[in-house]
């Protein structure tokens, strides 16, 4: 049955091919994205183990000075781009023009580096919880970009995403048109949790962090409500602060 399928699914592909959600040409690898534009994607290469800020490449497993003096309500993040072109492309469309197809490509791309690399060998948490938008947001918006980034994640990883439990009830102005010490105000008791995550090992997902400010917030929320362990993926960090949504 294994092999009819894959006939047909070799068929479908030579009807429909991959189109490179980049550069608009046709791609070679069974993803929307050529091998060309999946070359040039900034990766991060050796970032802090708490809060996945860019260190050198000298230093292995380490810990940023942030970090050093306040450990994050989270155990780990593991970020996967840095927030420059054209990753930031590929999430502000996601985000303004509805492209959800985007999503679907950076999932699938989180997912490779989950199972190839972040976990390799080392189990991995019990559910996604994507970082939860204002009924407001929501609704102006129509989507999630973190659910929807989530989605082909935990069909991939075959993981569960909980979007009931966690709610943003505090509607922020945007991180962006903050200043550094206004964007922890901004965030500070905006989301709150219902029913309880005790002793879980949980994912939380975010497109992009800039300062963190959201995610450790949210986070600190989550550990509340009894979570043991929490791990923050991400598509795209910022590497220094400067404006921006997270
Ligand atoms: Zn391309
Ligand atoms: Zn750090």
């Amino acid at each position: 049955m294994k092999t009819k399928s894959n006939y047909f699914k070799k068929i479908l592909d030579w009807f429909l091919p991959y189109t490179c959600i980049l550069c608009g040409q046709t791609s070679q690898r069974n993803q929307d994205l050529c091998s060309a534009c999946y070359q040039i994607l900034p990766m991060i290469r050796n970032s802090c183990i708490y809060c996945a800020i860019s260190l050198p490449e000298s230093i292995i497993e380490g810990v940023c000075g942030q970090c050093l003096q306040k450990s994050p309500p989270f155990d780990v993040t593991h970020a996967l781009y840095f927030y420059q072109s054209p990753i930031t492309k590929l999430i502000l469309e996601l985000k303004f023009n509805q492209k959800l197809i985007h999503a679907r490509v950076l999932g699938e791309l989180l997912a490779d580096q989950i199972q190839q690399v972040w976990y390799k060998n080392k189990p991995l948490p019990t559910f996604i919880i994507p970082v939860p938008l204002h009924p407001a947001r929501l609704k102006e918006r129509g989507f999630n970009q973190s659910l929807e980034i989530a989605r082909p994640i935990a069909k991939i990883l075959n993981l569960s995403i909980d979007i009931t439990q966690c709610h943003r009830h505090k509607l922020t102005a945007p991180q962006s048109a903050c200043s550094a010490a206004e964007r922890k105000k901004n965030v500070k008791g905006a989301f709150s949790v219902i029913g309880h995550f005790a002793e879980q090992h949980v994912a939380v997902i975010d497109d992009v962090i800039t300062t963190g400010n959201t995610v450790t917030e949210f986070c600190k929320t989550l550990k509340r409500s009894g979570a043991r362990k929490i791990d923050v993926w991400c598509c795209a960090r910022v590497d220094r602060l400067f404006s921006g949504d997270g």
